[in-house]
């Protein structure tokens, strides 16, 4: 094929091998955050890059080198959109909806777009999950969240395969007075520091905790620790949030270089992190953002959210060999027919059954064919009978139901009766 009609490298279509697993992903995930209360919100994938800029932070990796962007046709700059948090808290600012301290509960859903080096687990197009509330500024919201992605894991069943890395970033004023200290500690060993980190030294200082530079690591040891930072109100918060963690059984691990990729948190950071799928083992991350809204130029409003990537739990769901098997079986019954006649009686016979049936899955076979033909069909399609009408049946106005998954025998039902007949074997709820 030439070059100019293959996918832009990093971003994937989804087959229709694939889709069967991501709707029950997200379907999952979907009937979760229902329960727990959360409302989805839909947001535009462009954005103007001003947004980004804003929320994200000028000398974040992401906002220096993996938007893209471009003009529009007016000369504005424009972004397909990095993360959610941003275009989320510019919806509530707009309209209205986190004013007069009113509380939100929202998720959402959809790609993501970063110009990065594609790989397994990292690609230029993703797709996400998040949640972020608005205006609850306790450590009880904090911990919902933590809590309601534990049950995910264990419903999808991964999570044995999970691990919670938790942390602090304290408040503004906290996280200031950390940073005057860390620096003052880094500057004594400036000449130790990878170029990286030098230059983050004066632009974003706290990024330098997660470097993978070994050299930086080891000057890292004998840092300053944010723990020993943060102040009244954050260390109160913090407690609470581990005591709520505790209470409801789950298991995390305190780190302290834990410092996330993006301006805008504070108090709590945790990731959710893997190690069955190699370097790209984050598959939920997230963390509070008190000052984000304000700094967006709404009234104070205090938020806290996640993100999950879909692709990397959909590899993780694989890998562990956790892919429910049903969920790929789409068809319950195929329907054979064979002659003109045959097939205007089995259209006919079939919409009645989709009257009566509205959740039967039932696929009529199109393109007519041999006897032979139509039965192989009928068993790639995964479904669990076929039906089956030619001349005969059809002279005696009775259709052929056959197991095709081996659950008793061939017999011949009434067209009148056949809606009640596929009732008990097939349809539940
Ligand atoms: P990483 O350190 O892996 O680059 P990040 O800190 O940049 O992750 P976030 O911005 O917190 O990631 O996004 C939340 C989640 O979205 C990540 O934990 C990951 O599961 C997923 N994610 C982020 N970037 C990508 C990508 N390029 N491809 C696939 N999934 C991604
Ligand atoms: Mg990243």
């Amino acid at each position: 094929m030439s070059k100019s009609l293959q996918a832009i490298r990093g971003m994937n279509d989804i087959l229709p091998e694939q889709t069967p697993l991501w709707r029950y992903f997200e379907a999952t995930v979907a009937r979760l955050l229902d329960n727990y209360g959360y409302k989805q919100i839909r947001m535009p994938i462009v954005e103007f890059t001003e947004l980004f800029k804003r929320s994200i932070g000028e000398v974040t990796d992401i906002v220096e080198k993996e938007m893209y962007t471009f003009e529009d046709r007016n000369g504005d700059s424009l972004t397909l959109r990095p993360e959610g948090t941003a275009a989320c808290v510019r919806a509530v600012l707009e309209h209205g909806i986190t004013g007069g301290g009113q509380t939100q509960k929202l998720w959402y859903i959809g790609p993501m777009f970063r110009h990065e080096r594609p790989q397994k687990g990292r690609y230029r197009q993703f797709h996400q999950i998040g949640c972020e509330v608005f205006n609850l500024d306790g450590p009880d919201i904090d911990a919902e969240l933590i809590v309601l992605t534990w049950r995910l894991w264990g419903q999808l069943g991964i999570r044995d395969a999970v691990k919670l890395e938790l942390n602090s970033l304290g408040t503004s004023e906290s996280r200031g007075r950390y940073r005057v200290a860390l620096v003052e500690y880094l500057l004594a060993h400036v000449d130790k520091l990878d170029e990286d980190s030098r230059r983050r030294l004066t632009t974003n200082p706290l990024r330098v905790l997660d470097t993978k530079n070994a050299d930086t690591q080891a000057v890292l040891v004998g840092a300053p620790k944010m723990a020993d930072y943060l102040d009244e109100e954050s260390r109160t918060h913090f407690e609470g949030l581990k005591a709520r963690l505790d209470a409801a059984g789950i298991p995390y691990v305190i780190n302290p270089k834990l410092v996330r990729g993006l301006d805008y948190y504070s108090k709590t950071v945790f990731e959710w992190v893997t190690d069955k799928l190699g370097a790209q083992g984050t598959v939920c991350a997230g963390g509070r953002y008190d000052g984000l809204v304000e700094q967006m130029g709404g009234k104070p409003t205090t938020g806290v959210g996640f993100a999950m990537g879909i692709e990397r739990l959909i590899l993780l769901l694989e890998t562990l060999e956790q892919v429910p098997q049903e969920i790929s079986r789409q068809v319950d019954v195929y329907l054979c027919a064979f002659g003109e006649a045959a097939e205007l009686a089995a259209l006919a016979l079939s919409e009645k059954v989709r009257d009566q049936l509205p959740n039967l899955r039932l696929q009529i076979n199109a393109g007519a064919g041999s006897f032979k033909s139509q039965f192989k069909k009928a068993d790639k399609s995964g479904a669990l009978y076929a039906l089956i009408l030619g001349d005969d049946e059809l002279a005696q106005q009775v259709i052929g139901f056959k197991p095709l998954r081996g659950q008793g025998e061939q017999q011949n039902i009434a067209f009148d009766a056949l809606a009640a007949h596929l009732a008990t074997c097939v349809v539940q709820g």
